[in-house]
This record gives C-alpha cells, sequence and structure tokens, in this order.
C-alpha cells in the first residue's frame, strides 16, 4: 500500500488527484493538501474583477467532492515539504509521510520585488479569487470618478495571456457603462513586442493584438520595467534591446492592475535538488525530480527555461491544456512506480489559450511552445468568447462531479481536433 499526496487543489492539483485516483491500486491511500477547502477557478478572475461572475458561481467545496470520491482532504496547508523525510509539515504543525508527492502548488505572488506593487500596494490582482473581489471594489469606484487606467504584466511575469485579457474586457466593461471616453488606458509589458506573450508570438499574435489594442485606443509601452508604484502614479523605465535606459515615464492611474513575477512559494523554495534559484520544482520529461525520485510537479510551479533572449525578464507561461497533459503524464508515471514499473509517459506541454475580450477574443495553439513550431496558429472572433464560457462551464462541472474527463469535454476537444493537444507519449528514460 502506498500514500500519495497531491500538495495544491489548483486547476492542476484537483483534476491530479482525480486521474491519480484511476489509476491507484486497490489499497492505495491519496490525500490532497490545500490551502482552504475551496477550490476556484483562476481563469473566471478577470471576469470577476469587472462584476460579470459572482466568486460563489467560480468555487467549488471541495470537501464532499473529494469525500464522495475517497480522497482526504486536508485544508490546513503545507508550512514546509522535507523530501528528504518524505514528509510534509502541515500548518497545523501536524506531519503528513508520502510515498509519492506531486506537487501542483501554482505560483507565490512576488509583489514585494516591486515597491507598492499589489493588493496591499497601489496596484489591483486578478491572479486571486479575492483579489478580483477587491479589484471589482475599485472598479466599481472607477466608473464613479473615471481617470486614466494602467494594465500590464510586470518584468519576470509569466502570464502575459490574462493582462491582454483583462484589459479588453475592462474595455467593454467600461464601453458599457459609458465611461471609456473618460478612461485613458495605457498598457504596460516586459515582452519586447506586443504578442510575444512568453512564447515568441504565436501566429499572428502580434498583429493581432496590437490591432485590437489600436481599435480600443489603448496605447502600450513594451520593454518595461516597472519600478516603483505610488499612490496615483507609476514610475517605468522603458529599455532598449540590449536592456540599457532608453526612456523614463511616470504613468498617472485611478486604476491599475499588473501581473506580478511567479516564484515558487515558502514550503518549497530554497530546498537544494527540489527547486531552482526562484523556486520553481525541477522535474525531467517524466515530471520527476531528479534528486527525490518520488517526487513530481505539475502546473504553473514547475521550471520551464524561457523561450528566447529578452531585454528584460519575460518567463514561459503555463496554459490549462499544458498543466492537464502534465497531470495525465505524472498520473500514469506514479501509477507505472506503483507496479514496479519505470515511468515513460512525456507531456506534450502544448499551449492552447484562449483570450476573451468580453465580447470577442483570440485564439492560439503552439506546439510545441517553443518555436520553430508544427502547429503556429492564432485566430479572432466572437466564437472564442462563446468558447471560453464554454470551457468555464465545462470545467467546473468537471471538478464538482470529481470527473477528470467529461464525455462533453472528450466529444468537443475531439470535434476540434485539440484532443490530441493534451495526449502523452512514451520515452524511457535515458
Ligand atoms: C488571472 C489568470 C488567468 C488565467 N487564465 C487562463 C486561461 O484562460 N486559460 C489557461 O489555459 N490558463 C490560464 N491561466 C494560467 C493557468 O491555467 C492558471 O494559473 C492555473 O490556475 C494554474 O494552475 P495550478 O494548479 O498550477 O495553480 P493554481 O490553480 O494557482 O493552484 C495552486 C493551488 O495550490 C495551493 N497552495 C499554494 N501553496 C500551498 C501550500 N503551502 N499548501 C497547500 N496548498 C498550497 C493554492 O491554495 C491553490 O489551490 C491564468 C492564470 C491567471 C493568473
Amino acid at each position: 500500500m502506498a500514500k500519495i499526496v497531491v500538495l495544491g487543489a489548483g486547476l492542476g492539483g484537483i483534476i491530479m488527484a482525480y486521474e491519480m485516483k484511476a489509476k491507484m491500486r486497490p489499497g492505495d491511500e491519496i490525500t490532497v493538501v490545500n490551502l482552504g477547502s475551496t477550490y476556484s477557478f483562476v481563469p473566471s478572475n478577470p471576469w470577476v474583477a469587472v462584476g460579470w461572475r459572482k466568486p460563489e458561481e467560480t468555487s467549488v467545496a471541495l470537501e464532499p467532492v473529494l469525500k464522495r470520491k475517497g480522497i482526504a482532504l486536508r485544508p490546513e496547508g503545507a508550512k514546509r515539504v522535507h523530501p528528504k523525510e518524505n514528509r510534509i509539515e502541515l500548518n497545523d504543525g501536524s506531519s503528513l509521510p508520502y510515498d509519492y508527492l506531486i506537487i501542483a502548488t501554482g505560483p507565490d505572488l512576488a509583489f514585494d520585488e516591486i515597491p507598492g506593487l499589489g493588493p496591499n500596494g497601489n496596484t489591483q490582482s486578478i491572479c486571486h479569487v479575492d483579489h478580483a473581489v477587491q479589484a471589482k471594489a475599485a472598479f466599481d469606484a472607477l466608473v464613479k470618478k473615471p481617470g486614466p487606467v494602467v494594465i500590464g504584466a510586470v518584468q519576470g511575469a509569466s502570464c502575459y495571456g490574462p493582462a491582454y485579457e483583462f484589459a479588453f474586457i475592462l474595455d467593454t466593461a467600461l464601453r458599457r457603462a459609458k465611461k471609456r471616453d473618460q478612461v485613458p488606458m495605457t498598457f504596460v509589458t516586459a515582452e519586447p513586442y506586443i504578442g510575444h506573450l512568453g512564447l515568441d508570438g504565436v501566429g499572428d499574435t502580434k498583429s493581432l493584438l496590437e490591432s485590437a489594442m489600436r481599435e480600443r485606443h489603448i496605447k502600450w509601452i513594451t520593454n518595461a520595467k516597472v519600478t516603483k508604484v505610488e499612490p496615483g502614479k507609476m514610475s517605468v523605465e522603458e529599455v532598449n534591446e540590449d536592456g540599457t535606459r532608453k526612456a523614463g515615464h511616470e504613468l498617472p492611474f485611478v486604476f491599475s492592475m499588473l501581473l506580478p513575477a511567479f516564484r515558487g512559494v515558502p514550503a518549497v523554495i530554497g530546498i537544494e535538488g527540489l527547486t531552482n534559484p526562484r523556486g520553481f520544482i525541477t522535474i525531467d520529461k517524466h515530471q520527476r525530480n531528479a534528486a527525490f525520485p518520488n517526487v513530481f510537479g505539475v502546473g504553473v510551479c514547475v521550471a520551464i527555461p524561457p523561450v528566447g533572449k529578452t531585454a528584460l525578464p519575460v518567463g514561459v507561461p503555463k496554459t490549462g491544456f499544458m498543466i492537464e497533459s502534465m497531470v495525465t503524464a505524472t498520473a500514469e508515471n506514479v501509477g507505472a512506480l506503483l507496479r514496479g514499473k519505470e515511468p515513460q509517459a512525456v507531456a506534450t506541454w502544448n499551449a492552447v489559450c484562449l483570450a476573451d475580450f468580453g465580447d470577442e477574443g483570440i485564439a492560439f495553439i503552439a506546439q510545441p511552445q517553443i518555436p520553430p513550431r508544427n502547429v503556429n496558429w492564432s485566430s479572432s472572433g466572437k466564437w472564442v468568447h462563446a468558447a471560453k464560457v464554454g470551457f468555464e462551464k465545462y470545467f467546473l462541472r468537471k471538478i464538482r462531479h470529481g470527473q477528470s474527463e467529461t464525455f462533453y469535454e472528450n466529444l468537443v476537444l475531439d470535434v476540434l481536433g485539440i484532443k490530441k493537444l493534451k495526449d502523452i507519449h512514451l520515452e524511457p528514460a535515458e
């Protein structure tokens, strides 16, 4: 009998628990450790921030769902992982031993790296549903008293799609409130060009996003390093391709949302052999850590090298489908180890993303994520908004019903030809 622990019950962790449960032997035990007992669908946060969704509509109480599935839940959260001792120290002081650990803790949000950044400082965030609720109050204040807005993603961020998404959603929400004419908008990003997205662009994302920004009167500053944020004033240094200073900007704002840089969570950061210097879990092609081979990583918490050289640090995004393929590979591999076999499953790591603008949107598929690619496709239209709403509905349904994959999902993904993007392939270790 083996004890399997999944650390983190976000988008990756919860699906991981369901898929792992299906691959266990009778008698094996599985426990999910999370900060709290609620699952929250992060991709809906931009909608929460403008009042198009209530937090309860995008959240699921995990206890009854996991109980039904025979999965234990420890909502205390982890204080520290002790991989040499095969145990997790929980926040209540207790200790949870494991035979196999799958880390899915998502990111720690590094607001502290820029003075004044973040919801405890002078900018809003949509990374957590509680932040999105706070941003909604600031949005309401903006509608009452309109003024300049700054949206974007700072140096070191690895999640650019939601920054664009939020800029366009905010534009749509302000137009609906008939206040857009009183709100000058600036998009600030560390990317070398609009539409880079941490992936050196996908298909025509550069033209599509630049054109959408022009159409919606959103100005932009690329290669932008945010140096500090004071109440109502953002200091930005624009750099040249070689990283030298090009220009300084002082941007006044009454509302701002900037995505921060990510790093590993305190429970794992600095553990030698387990994490890289930023605290991300280092893994091989089988999602397995080399120093601690009974530890695996899935989701935003894993280390991925940047796609190419940029003037400012620009990280590679980890999107939903990519995370799901990591999950499927990990369930296969831990399942193999439980049966005395070696891991062979490798995730495809394709970037598939739907970026909603509130009324239309753009979609892109990068396969593989690092160019040159076999599939390098992007498109735009009203269908993207509808597809995103559909994705939210079936993902939340899947979580509520404790299913790792629904019939509907399989059908839709098959029809769209995306199913194969979540597939894994087999490759033995060298
Ligand atoms: C605003 C936003 C919008 C996004 N939109 C999209 C999108 O539309 N499409 C897409 O494909 N991708 C999107 N992404 C990217 C990605 O899919 C999400 O970030 C996704 O939630 C990542 O899943 P995860 O499981 O790695 O981390 P998370 O979903 O963040 O989950 C991490 C979990 O670990 C838990 N945890 C953390 N520390 C501990 C601890 N010490 N002990 C126990 N538990 C802990 C947390 O409580 C949380 O439940 C978006 C990201 C953001 C930030």
